[in-house]
């Protein structure tokens, strides 16, 4: 079996893996790297793409694979977040003037492509699919062919939070021939889960005393429910002071659906609920102009470069008694909230604006951090690691950790190995 690492080697983006054996050829992922308009530049000849989660650097590039018609397998939640993602991205693609070569319909052919199932056979390859934590629908992928096991992670996390459970070692098949694994978080030991949400309320808490706004910039995609999930229960159970809390954005609310519709991949406690993502305290709102201050506010953009999230960074970062929460673990350089959080500063029309808001970054990743990469690997001992959808130091500090108990490949773009 050959493997070729198209994106996402030795950085976070573009995710895809192309496996091909004598009869079969198929993509683990087909993603774009951040900013890039709509990807031409992963291989089309596929039998088959797998798709892990429906975050766009895994499921991005599709939109290319129209005219092939190319079968797309994932779990049924991933193809309908993906397709409403997919929409999102020709929306602003057209909003700020780029011309693409795909329109709305494009999606639904997607979608007609997509089949919906945990395992598929292909001329002498079986794939099954396992959940990964992470995010609402993702799935690790099992591929066997050849006599050889692949196990592809996508990305994963171990740990449980308040919505969903981490995958389950014990379901994941052992010693496997390959191992292609996530490195976002090589080289990071994060707080556990409890500890961080204690930290959130306290801050949020902190900022009610005042009488102050908080804002949280979030991704449409999970992480805004997890928060306005975890904010509306904690105000039931009068962790948090009640106080006016809203969500603002059209594609969490849309997203968000989904959520009930597919609760019964979520936790227990989740799935017991009638409608478990109809808060009681947090409201959904279309527009800014219709928060009554003071409140929390969750919206998008989740790098705070645009949307609610820009406006609001603006409006409120001249107030010491509002507060911003960062619940992103990467942030990009370029990002405001870098430089709200970094210098204490905004750039607006190229001046300085001082920043005396309270700007707090609290984690609340879905990615394994090192520990759990390291039990993962530990636990289902790999001839073979490729480290991917990492940046070269967190692969580097990770194959450090595990090359006695692995033999570990840190691919680079393009690359090609033989299984
Ligand atoms: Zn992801």
């Amino acid at each position: 079996m050959k493997i070729t690492f198209h994106g996402g080697a030795r950085e976070v983006g573009g995710s895809c893996v192309v496996v091909k054996t004598d009869d079969a050829k198929i993509a683990l992922d087909y993603g774009i790297k951040v900013g890039e308009r709509l990807s031409e530049r992963l291989p089309k000849d596929l039998d088959m793409v797998i798709i892990s989660h429906a975050h766009l650097d895994h499921s991005g590039a599709l939109l290319s694979l129209v005219k092939t018609s190319t079968v797309v397998v994932g779990s049924e939640a991933t193809r309908e977040v993906t397709a409403d993602l997919l929409l999102d991205l020709i929306k602003v693609q057209r909003m700020n003037g780029n011309k693409i070569p795909y329109s709305y319909r494009d999606v639904d052919k997607i979608r007609s492509l997509w089949w919906a199932r945990d395992s598929v056979a292909l001329p002498g390859m079986e794939v099954r699919l396992y959940p990964a934590g992470h995010v609402l629908g993702a799935k690790m992928i099992g591929i066997r062919a050849e006599g050889k096991d692949i196990l592809y992670t996508g990305d994963f996390c171990l740990h449980n939070t308040d919505i969903l459970e981490g995958s389950d070692l014990e379901s994941l098949p052992k010693e496997p021939d390959a191992l292609i694994i996530e490195s976002t978080y090589g080289e990071k030991t994060r707080l556990n889960r409890s500890e961080l949400l204690e930290r959130l309320f306290t801050k949020i808490n902190e900022a009610i005393d005042r009488k102050g706004n908080v804002l949280i910039p979030v991704f449409a995609f999970h992480r805004s429910q997890e928060i306005a999930k975890r904010i509306d229960q904690a105000m039931q159970d009068g962790d948090l002071q009640n106080y006016n809390a809203y969500i603002i954005s059209k594609l969490a609310h849309k997203i968000t659906g989904h959520f009930n519709r597919y609760k019964e991949l979520l936790t227990e406690k989740i799935r017991e609920q009638e409608k478990p993502f109809n808060y009681e305290h947090v409201e959904h709102l279309r527009r800014m102009e219709q928060i009554a201050e003071p409140a929390i506010v969750i919206c998008t953009s989740g790098f705070g470069h645009a949307g609610a999230s820009y406006r609001l960074l603006k409006e409120w970062t001249p107030n010491e008694d509002n507060s911003v929460i960062i619940s992103s673990g990467y942030i990009p350089p370029e990002s405001p909230l870098t430089a709200a959080k970094e210098k204490g500063e905004l750039i607006e029309n190229g001046d300085k604006v001082p920043v005396k808001a309270n700007v707090e970054q609290i984690e609340l990743s879905g990615h394994a951090d090192q520990s759990e990469l390291i039990k993962l690997i530990k636990t289902l001992k790999p001839k073979q690691t490729f480290l991917v959808h990492g940046d070269l130091e967190q692969a580097q500090t990770l194959s450090k950790k595990i090359s006695h108990v692995t033999h570990v490949e840190i691919p680079e773009k393009k690359e090609r190995f033989v299984v």
